[in-house]
């Protein structure tokens, strides 16, 4: 048996639904590119990792990628801290170049509001954001998301690059996790 199947409570987006619609997104972003020049994919660790390599491969317009790591949870804590932190920057200058941001999920909209002032502050010549998930009825903070893979509801998810306690961020699906589960208790 997985082992990470007693901390499914079901599966939220299978991963026949979830390929499928980041070729879609790929295909609009490629759409919305074809006459921008000098495109930069800024991942945010470590949970985009996953849909960023999958999504830059529907991606033909050409392309550079780097990547930030910014955390507002606390270790094993899964409510925003509201505090946000960055524990990697990027290693190359923005200035003048289209910035999109690829990110997992985005729950109070607390860390990429963040995010969005320190890359504008860097005078980027646009800024977009990408995320495959979004909690519309837990945001915080109304900030603008150009490309959204799914709404979903108000549960706690993991699979598919987001972790539970660290772990199973492999899994090709998108679970939510049973009310009360620690993967470590
Ligand atoms: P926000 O600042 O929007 O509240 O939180 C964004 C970050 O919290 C995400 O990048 C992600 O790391 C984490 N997060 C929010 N909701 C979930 C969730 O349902 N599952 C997991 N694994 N992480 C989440």
């Amino acid at each position: 048996m997985h082992s990470y199947l007693p901390f499914i409570e079901e599966i939220l987006i299978d991963e026949e639904t979830l390929q499928a619609r980041i070729e879609a997104l790929g295909a609009q972003i490629n759409a919305d590119y074809s006459h921008m020049s000098d495109l930069l994919l800024i991942c945010v660790l470590k949970g985009g990792v996953l849909f960023l390599t999958d999504l830059m491969r529907h991606i033909h317009v050409p392309h550079a990628i780097d990547f930030m790591a910014i955390s507002s949870y606390g270790p094993g804590a899964r409510e925003s801290s509201g505090i946000v932190r960055i524990d990697l920057d990027l290693r190359q200058n923005v200035e003048g170049r289209n910035l999109l941001i690829v990110e997992d999920i985005v729950d109070t909209g607390t860390t990429l509001a963040y995010l969005r002032r320190l890359l504008l502050a860097r005078n980027p010549a646009s800024l977009r954001i990408c995320a495959l998930l979004s909690k519309p009825s837990r945001r915080l903070t109304d900030i603008p998301i150009d490309y959204v893979g799914f709404e979903i509801p108000d549960k706690f998810v993991f699979g598919y690059g987001l972790d539970l306690d660290e772990l199973y961020r492999n899994l090709p699906f998108i679970a939510a996790v049973k009310p009360g589960m620690y993967a470590h208790s």
